[in-house]
């Protein structure tokens, strides 16, 4: 074949999906040159088409679905597991997420003669908690390492380690790797998660109506030491695993391996938009899911006057997950593990979150 191996990415267009449906093909990847397929619900966007990657749709909650798209691949010799499903309660979730992780596995390990690894990618909340209990559970005192032990309460992330743990078992010489991003930097506006392109909708809504780029977060975040994860950068890491010895069967943190403030970022973000920035407000308490709420007409508008890729407000601007990531202290975590088993790469976060906005635009999500 002229493939020496074959990668599966569960989530392709997703935040770090579409990093790694840029990446794995390129011809100096590790481990290249790699056949790639991508899986995931909606038809192709337009600006993952120019990856060369065979896209696959498919709903993986569906077992019917995956067992009749994913069941014909059978050179797989790699699975990069980069998506969730978010549901009202913690319990849901590790139901949820646990069947859609299971139909896969079920459907590709046995099919795939030639399967060698599975990375799986989590997330810092495996050291603070489910979402719904922000604020209820005492998380582990930072900096968060890797070898902290579980926190007592439920967690999709450990209901998905446990299944993976299950499956590797069922076939000789499977290894596995786990990655912990905190708040990722990327580019996806398919992503349930983007702090990047949130902001930027934020911004062109603030430019648009000719108002001041407010802070709407708290004095912990604008003051306070932050950390975030490139989405190239996680996914260099997720390759790194699959092709190297070193990285077999263990969990990483994966962060740029730098620190920020809010405060210094707020600066160059407004520049990018050529708005006014506005300062923490402490007083007010804003809130974005507030501010925002009932500007979808305006939204509508803007993509229209700037001849932007058509997008709905609530899937570009994800304000609950703003609201939650700058209005409090981001905890942080460290790298030396990644680092002591080879892994060396790092982002300046600066120049990271300047060229994800520049891609936004380029991409004309924002104008
Ligand atoms: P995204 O939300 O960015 O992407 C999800 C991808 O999966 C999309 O391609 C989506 O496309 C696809 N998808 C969703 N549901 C299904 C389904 N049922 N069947 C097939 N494809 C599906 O994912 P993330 O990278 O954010 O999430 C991966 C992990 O990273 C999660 O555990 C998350 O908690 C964690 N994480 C994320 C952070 C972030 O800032 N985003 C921060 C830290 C951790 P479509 O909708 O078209 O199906």
């Amino acid at each position: 074949s002229e493939y020496q191996n074959v990668s599966l990415i569960i989530g392709v267009t997703g935040i770090v999906g579409n990093s790694l449906a840029e990446i794995l093909p390129l011809r100096n990847t590790p481990g290249g040159p790699w056949k790639v397929y991508g899986v995931a619900r909606r038809p192709r966007p337009s600006w993952n088409v120019d990856h060369p990657v065979q896209y696959i749709q498919c709903d993986i909650l569906d077992i019917e679905d995956t067992r009749s798209k994913l069941s014909t691949l059978s050179d797989v010799t790699h699975l990069f597991y980069v998506t969730w499903a978010s549901k009202s309660t913690e319990i849901e979730n590790c139901q949820v997420n646990g069947q859609m992780f299971n139909n896969v596995l079920n459907t590709i390990i046995p099919n795939c003669p030639n399967l060698k690894h599975i990375c799986l990618q989590t997330g810092l909340k495996h050291y603070l908690g489910p979402f719904e209990l922000m604020g209820k559970v005492v998380p582990h005192d930072p900096p968060f390492h890797e070898d902290l032990p579980r926190l007592n309460v439920p967690n999709f992330y450990y209901t998905l380690e446990d299944i993976l743990f299950e499956e590797v078992k069922k076939k000789q010489g499977l290894t596995w790797s786990i990655h912990r991003p905190g708040n990722i930097f990327g580019f996806s506006p398919y992503s349930m998660m983007n702090i990047v392109c949130t902001l930027c909708v934020y911004a062109a809504i603030c430019k648009h109506e000719g108002v001041p780029l407010k802070f709407p977060g708290s004095k912990a975040a604008w003051d306070g030491y932050s950390v975030c994860s490139d989405a190239d950068l996680i996914a260099e890491q997720e390759i790194w695993s699959a092709v190297d010895p070193n990285a077999k069967n263990e969990a990483f943190n994966v962060n740029n391996g730098d620190v920020f403030k809010w405060k210094h970022f707020w600066m160059v973000f407004a520049e990018q938009f050529g708005v006014e920035p506005g300062e923490l407000d402490e007083s007010s308490k804003l809130s974005l899911t507030e501010m925002m709420k009932d500007k979808g007409p305006v939204w509508d508008e803007i993509v229209k006057k700037n001849e932007l890729v058509a997008t709905k407000l609530e899937d570009v601007g994800i304000w609950w997950f703003a609201d939650y990531v700058l209005g409090r202290e981001c905890m942080l975590d460290i790298m030396n593990k990644s680092k002591e088993h080879g892994f060396v790469g790092f982002r300046d976060s600066k120049k990271a979150f300047v060229s994800w906005i520049n891609m936004v635009k380029a991409h004309k999500i924002v104008p």
